[in-house]
């Protein structure tokens, strides 16, 4: 869907204040056909801690690209995909233990269940399985699929085991 915003900013600054339109001038707010920028910026803990969590101009072009190949996620699932996590910003990321080198901080990354499709495993397995392109896909501990795309697309498998909170990787074959 070709989208717009009607405040035509060019830097995407304040996401909060655009009103993205799809061409028939309803308001979507939407960066792909199943992923809305809401979903993709969510953050329980910026909401709780009064952090703002807003993607800048070239973050913002990156989950545009994120949310069209999520959709090629949700039409190989077939079900509702639930995000966890998309963007964060820095400090966001930080906060919650993310890595610092995390494709999560530009944009790259969604942590997602898909529960009416499968387990975590299940999904995890479909995604390995299928022929997307991505850079990484995770099984973080069995409680949610971390999967990153970027410029790489090593398509690395890798199961997340977590211990006294440490995450441990393994490779999956
Ligand atoms: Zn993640």
């Amino acid at each position: 869907m070709q989208q717009y915003c009607q405040a035509s900013c060019r830097t995407y600054r304040n996401p909060n204040r655009h009103r993205w339109f799809g061409t028939d001038g309803t308001q979507v707010n939407k960066l792909s056909k199943y992923f809305t920028l809401e979903e993709l910026t969510v953050s329980q803990y910026a909401t709780r801690k009064g952090i703002s969590n807003i993607p800048t101009g070239q973050e913002m072009l990156n989950l545009v690209a994120t949310a069209a190949k999520m959709d090629e996620v949700r039409k190989l699932l077939g079900k509702p995909i639930y995000v966890s996590s998309g963007f964060r910003n820095p400090a966001v990321n930080l906060a919650v233990g993310g890595s610092a080198t995390s494709s999560h901080t530009s944009g790259l990354a969604v942590d997602f269940v898909c529960p009416e499709y499968g387990s975590v495993k299940e999904v995890f397995d479909a995604i390995r399985k299928s022929s997307l392109r991505y850079d990484q896909v995770i099984n973080e501990g069995d409680d949610w699929v971390h999967l990153g795309f970027g410029r790489q697309q090593r398509l690395q498998q890798l199961k997340a085991t977590f211990s006294k909170g440490r995450a441990t990787y393994e490779v999956v074959k």
